[in-house]
């Protein structure tokens, strides 16, 4: 009754693509969550709620004073909190400061993210082996590149064929449209270098539903962007509108809510792995379940937790640990740097709609070669809005000309944000905690992950390039700030149980297998070898599907 062909751990971004994909392919599969089953649509209980439904019109002050950690995340807010974990439920230790931000659920963050899918580009891959950091990707770029169009056609990206090399094109549905200050200043940065290049953001939104899209049930975006309560259109991309119920119609898919899985059984007579060990998160009984083949999709940090927590007389130190590396070189997205700025001529001019998006460049440095005093580099976001009824907060003023002043619009602002590498170093780390447990018995973990002196760097060429396109497209009151967050509010975690050609410096082989637990397979981010600039998760999910499809056919080989 315990024994699948397959267990999935999370039901995530990437868990809910391995279940999907393991599913289709006729293998009866165990997807274990650690959280509480949501429902699509029926459990977006906030999704329709206007501000003045809601108690505190939308405001979670308490929220942020008893938990500042995900307090800080800014899509926080009380239509979305029920989706995201809270400090004091479940600790962890921070040697240095780090905001985990997570959410335990089906679904897991595939609810809550934010939806920008672009594609890493050859240079990322090519980057660390041929700049001499971390270690050599074991793939490259045209090993994944097939995989992406698989996955980009089934979840659906809205985007353009922008025909960069430094930004691969997707298989996408129309773009959202760039408001008209943003045309404008696109055009206007574009012309002024030709390393800086305009794009509109690609993301998971269905603007024009395929046939694929309508058999999952799903329908095309509204421009709401109340994404992060759930969509009940369905319309972005999430484990619960997409391959959890695809999974569930093949008949194959068993969906086990409240299981925390504890630690992967390694069988030291039979001298593999046998199954997990999960803890029922409402009675904490412990009970084992077996399969052939154990994805593992617990997100980052929570991957490397359970592996480390998977002790055996031939793993001592945690799955496949031979070389001391488990939980190390984990990394992060820089976010700190951000430009503001102002705009003028444009009052005559509005937009419509919310739209779930917004104008982005790839990065332009040390991409063919190093040329700078820095490693790698960073994306650049922006946005423009026109400030509106908040403009009115500091006015004087009563009655019917009061309610008329503050419904005026306000002026153009111009706001950038830069999305950087991290270099990865063995000095980042996540270990298991000596004694300190959580409510269920599970070690906490402790987290010791910081800056560097390369983040700083880049930061500050942020500051100086994202200042001089501003210039450029004729933005006004330009200011850099550093927002000196700790790492993780960044919600990018990676490595910890990286890739790699070489069992001595990697844990997982080119398939994402464990080198010495080869039917346990880590698709999510602690597979990760760097981190490039881009957005992480449609590599995740690409990675998955290609394992998966590896695992399957070492498996009906008999390999597994
Ligand atoms: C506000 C926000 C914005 C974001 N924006 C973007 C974006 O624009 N683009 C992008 O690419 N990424 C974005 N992300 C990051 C993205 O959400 C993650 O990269 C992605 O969800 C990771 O997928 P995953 O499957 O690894 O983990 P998750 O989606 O977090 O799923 C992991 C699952 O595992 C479960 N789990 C954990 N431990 C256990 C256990 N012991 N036993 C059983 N189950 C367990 C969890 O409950 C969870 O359901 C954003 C995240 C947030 C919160
Ligand atoms: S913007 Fe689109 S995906 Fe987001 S909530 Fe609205 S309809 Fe749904």
């Amino acid at each position: 009754m315990n024994t699948y062909e397959a267990i999935v751990v999370g039901s995530g971004i990437s868990g809910g693509w391995a279940a999907k994909e393991l599913c289709d392919k006729g293998i009866k599969t165990l997807l274990l969550e650690r959280g509480r089953n949501v429902e699509h649509i029926k459990d977006y209980t906030t999704a329709t709620l206007n501000p003045w439904d809601m108690k505190h019109r939308g405001r979670v002050d308490k929220l942020k004073r008893e938990n500042p950690i995900v307090g800080r995340c800014y899509a926080v807010d009380e239509a979305t909190e029920h989706f995201f974990v809270k400090d004091n439920e479940h600790p962890y230790v921070q040697e240095k400061p780090f905001d985990w931000i997570r959410g335990y659920q089906v679904g897991g963050k595939s609810l809550i993210w934010a939806r920008q899918t672009q594609r890493w580009s050859p240079y990322d891959f090519e980057g660390p082996g041929r700049d001499g950091f971390a270690i050599d990707w074991p793939i490259r770029y045209k090993d994944l590149a097939p995989w992406y169009s698989y996955v980009e056609k089934f979840i659906g990206i809205s985007g353009n064929r922008d025909g960069l090399e430094t930004l691969p094109d997707c298989e996408s549905m129309p773009a959202f449209e760039m408001n008209c200050v943003e045309k404008d200043m696109s055009r206007k940065i574009s012309g002024a270098n030709k390393n800086w290049n305009v794009v509109q953001g690609r993301c998971a939104h269905l603007t024009k539903p395929t046939v694929v899209h309508t058999q999952q049930g799903r329908n095309q975006c509204q421009a709401r962007h109340l994404c992060y309560r759930g969509c009940p259109f369905g319309a972005y991309f999430s484990s619960n509108s997409s391959t959890i119920p695809w999974a569930m119609r093949t008949g194959n898919l068993t969906l086990q809510p409240n299981s925390i899985v504890h630690s992967v059984i390694y069988d030291d007579t039979k001298g593999k792995v046998t199954g997990v060990r999960v803890i029922d998160a409402e009675t904490n009984k412990m009970t084992e379940y077996y399969a052939k083949i154990i994805f593992l999709n617990a997100a980052c940090l929570n991957t490397n937790l359970i592996a480390l927590n998977s002790t055996s007389k031939r793993f001592p130190n945690g799955l496949g640990n031979d070389n001391g590396l488990l939980g190390k070189y984990i990394a992060f997205h820089n976010y700190r740097g951000t430009i503001t700025g102002t705009i003028e001529g444009y009052e005559n001019s509005y937009y419509f709609g919310r739209r779930p998006t917004q104008p982005m460049m790839p990065n332009f440095r040390n991409v063919k070669k190093q040329e700078t005093d820095f490693l790698r580099g960073y994306m650049t976001f922006f946005e423009t809005a026109r400030s509106r009824w908040q403009q009115g907060l500091g006015m004087e003023g009563i009655g019917a000309d009061f309610k008329n002043a503050v419904t005026e619009p306000g002026g153009w602002h111009v706001f950038m944000m830069m999305q950087a590498e991290h270099i990865p170093e063995e000095s980042s780390q996540v270990y298991l905690h000596k004694e300190l447990k959580d409510a269920w018995g599970m070690p906490q973990l402790v987290v010791n992950v910081d800056y560097n002196e390369n983040d700083l760097k880049i930061m500050k060429d942020f500051h100086e390039q994202g200042s001089a396109m501003l210039d450029a497209a004729g933005v006004k009151n330009i200011k850099t700030s550093d927002s000196k967050q700790a790492p993780g509010l960044d919600i990018h975690e990676m490595g910890g149980i990286r890739m790699g050609n070489d069992p001595k410096t990697s844990l997982l082989n080119k398939w994402n297998q464990f080198h010495h637990a080869q039917n346990v397979f880590v698709t999510d981010g602690a597979c990760m070898v760097s981190t490039s600039t881009q957005n992480p998760s449609l590599t995740f999910m690409a990675l998955t599907a290609r394992a998966v499809d590896h695992a399957v056919s070492e498996l009906k080989k008999g390999n597994l």
